[in-house]
């Protein structure tokens, strides 16, 4: 396909994308848009900060999934992310993730993500963006998930597409290496950038939180990084109000799905008290964003187009 053919579905979502939100901040609407589906709890690690992995122990049907992405999509979502567990385990006898890709391609979705630790390999390059999570230099990294690091960056490095972003969920253990992730980011020819969390302290991981004053230097730390110029995919202008949780959440336009299950905004919204020590980013980037608050409007408006248009379904660009 040529560099103009693969151009046009990008704007034509961009423009649908827009509408929504334009519609969604003036009309204070609450229905969906983006949606996570998770399509299997299976995974090959046990992070020290993960309270979702290998409850059931079940890769979902393929035709279940057709069906939760069918209903997402009549909802409106149109930024699918597929997540697990692993979700690179996922598989019949016949299919693997990729094959869950195409299907949403088929039914529509213009923009699909995928969630991976990396370790099963990272490179999709059907996917519009691979989050690839690493915590930190190989020391923190390892001792939050195991010794994987090297595997990881040798997956991130044989990617084929730069479709690629870091994906640090910041806690006790790797506060100091926020900004040696996104130098790391920088230099690796396939990855876009790096996206930040903070640890969400989940019943048994609360030792992982950070203090208040440790959130506060780091959403500072990481608005620095932004004004630096490092590739940081989140809005520098949420940061403040992600460190003192001010920012509105959970966010109505973001679902979950499970096995035909749906929640709005995470899973996470059924433990009690969670909400209120949320460390996801995108919860009060989106709930800020769709709430029309302006500084934050301006930055997405500025910055968002530019990612998306580095997606390599949009643009092709060698691999450096
Ligand atoms: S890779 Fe993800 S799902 Fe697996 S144990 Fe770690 S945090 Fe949990
Ligand atoms: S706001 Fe609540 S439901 Fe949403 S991601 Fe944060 S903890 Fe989960």
């Amino acid at each position: 396909m040529s560099a103009a053919g693969s151009v046009r579905p990008g704007l034509r979502a961009w423009l649908e994308l827009g509408w929504f939100g334009l519609t969604t901040v003036l009309f204070r609407r609450r229905d969906p848009v983006v949606g996570s589906l998770i399509v299997t709890d299976r995974c090959n690690l046990a992070c020290r900060h993960c309270a979702v992995a290998n409850l059931r122990r079940v890769d979902y049907p393929y035709e279940r999934l057709q069906q939760d992405m069918l209903s997402l999509y009549g909802q409106g979502v149109r930024i699918l992310l597929l997540y697990g567990g692993e979700p690179m385990l996922w598989h019949d006898p016949t299919r693997t993730v990729r094959d869950v890709i195409a299907a949403a391609r088929a039914i529509g979705f213009p923009w699909v993500g995928v969630v991976t630790n990396g370790t099963r390999g990272a490179d999709l390059p059907e996917a519009d963006l691979v989050l690839v999570s690493l915590d930190g230099t190989r020391e923190s990294h390892d001792a939050i998930r195991g010794r994987t690091y090297d595997r990881i960056l040798a997956n991130i490095r044989a990617a084929t597409r730069a479709n690629l972003c870091l994906y640090m969920a910041v806690n006790s253990t790797n506060v100091a290496d926020v900004e040696a992730v996104a130098e790391l980011a920088a230099t690796l020819p396939t990855v876009l950038g790096v996206s930040y969390n903070l640890h969400t302290p989940y019943p048994g991981t609360e030792t992982l939180a950070l203090t208040p004053e440790q959130r506060r230097d780091v959403c500072d730390r990481i608005g620095r990084l932004i004004r630096r110029g490092y590739p940081v995919v989140n809005l520098a202008t949420a940061l403040p109000r992600i460190a003192d949780f001010s920012a509105p959440r959970p966010c109505p336009q973001c679902v979950i799905v499970e096995d035909g299950e749906q929640w709005t905004c995470g899973r996470c919204i059924e433990t009690p008290g969670l909400c209120e020590q949320c460390g996801f980013f995108f919860a009060y980037e989106l709930s800020l964003l769709f709430h029309g608050h302006p500084a934050v409007v301006l930055e997405a408006l500025r910055r968002y187009p530019a990612l998306l248009l580095r997606s390599p379904r949009l643009v092709t660009r060698a691999v450096r």
